[in-house]
């Protein structure tokens, strides 16, 4: 798929849930996700399909994200069906990693090849703190099942915010000593309950190259520039959507587990695709390229969509 701007759009990220087993403080409000009806929520089937279109119209790489994609019953077939998709090249999932321990297997057997992991902190107390309910041993063994499941090249994704783990920069960059893992620091976007954060809990991703000041440039994979620490394995990743502006090479499409294309993350578009099927399905995911911003206002105005991060999927 073509977008108006020269941009092939080859990457779909399709939110399963907006359910989520933690809470962290940046995401969600302390009472999590309103509930809401069952029939609300696209049914397995319906994800597949959608799955299905995209692959049709060009995509080769889906991830699956949330809320939290473990907590979906269901998701082992789902990952299933859509690996079986001739014409997709990788099916990928992000995930807060608690139930890696458990599911870690079952999930490369499904046909998952790539894993990004949230951590926020090394810190037991403080990951208590940021996700209100989440134990660090837990997803540091849900790590460790993932790659004794087989997963390499695992992503470990860092939302920087300042005052909070901003001193952890030189831990995580330790991780990637002697692994083969990219850490990757992500700046804080304001929208849902964080837009209302005080100023000092966005921090550019600059702050990760002063604290690392040997840190030597090794190019850039997708939205991330890549760094690597003299004589490291693994790499340093930095996403800075906010003081880097990456929207020239955004080729993503999103879906919300409510079944709403989003063109992009931040605008307050949204084609919906409930009910459609076939080639009214495809033309409604060609028309949600077409329909992709040249990029996002965050820095003047802020995002215009409504939803919080757990109801896109980031
Ligand atoms: N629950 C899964 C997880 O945490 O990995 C998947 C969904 S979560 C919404 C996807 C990613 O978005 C996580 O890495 C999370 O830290 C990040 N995220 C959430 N809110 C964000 C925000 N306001 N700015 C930047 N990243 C955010
Ligand atoms: Fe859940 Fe992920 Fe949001 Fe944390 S960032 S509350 S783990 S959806």
């Amino acid at each position: 798929m073509l977008d108006l701007h020269g941009r092939t759009i080859r990457y779909l990220r399709l939110s399963v849930t907006d359910l989520c087993n933690y809470r962290c403080t940046y995401c969600m409000t302390e009472d999590g996700v309103p509930k809401r009806a069952h029939s609300d929520i696209l049914s397995i089937e319906e994800l597949a399909e959608i799955g299905a279109a995209a692959v049709r119209c060009g995509v080769n790489k889906i991830r699956l994200t949330g809320g939290e994609p473990l907590v979906r019953h269901g998701v082992l077939t789902l990952c299933e069906r859509l690996s079986a998709l001739h014409g997709l090249d990788e099916l990928a999932l992000t995930t807060n990693g608690a139930l890696l321990g458990t599911m870690a297997r079952d999930l490369r057997s499904a046909g998952v090849r790539r894993l990004n992991i949230s951590l926020d902190t090394l810190r037991p107390a403080r990951f208590r703190a940021i996700t209100r309910r989440g134990e660090l041993a837990d997803v540091l063994g849900g790590i460790d099942a993932a790659k004794a499941a087989g997963f390499t090249d695992i992503k470990l994704n860092t939302v920087l915010l300042g005052g909070i783990n901003d001193d952890e920069i030189q831990d995580f960059a330790a991780l990637t000593r002697d692994e083969d893992v990219c850490v990757r620091f992500i700046e804080l976007m304001p929208m849902g309950v964080c837009a209302a954060f005080p100023k000092e809990r966005f921090l550019s991703a600059d702050a990760v190259l002063h604290a690392l000041p040997a840190l030597e440039s090794v190019g850039g994979e997708g939205v991330a520039e890549l760094y690597r620490l003299p004589g490291h394995r693994g790499t340093v990743g930095l996403i800075r959507p906010l003081s880097h502006g990456f929207c020239a090479q955004c080729d993503r499409l999103r879906v919300t587990a409510d079944g709403k294309l989003k063109p992009c993350l931040h605008s307050g578009e949204e084609i919906s695709l409930r009910g459609l099927h076939g080639p009214a399905l495809d033309a409604a995911l060609r028309s949600g390229a077409a329909a992709k911003p040249a990029c996002h206002h965050l820095t003047q105005g802020g995002t215009e969509t409504l939803r919080g991060m757990f109801q896109i999927g980031g």
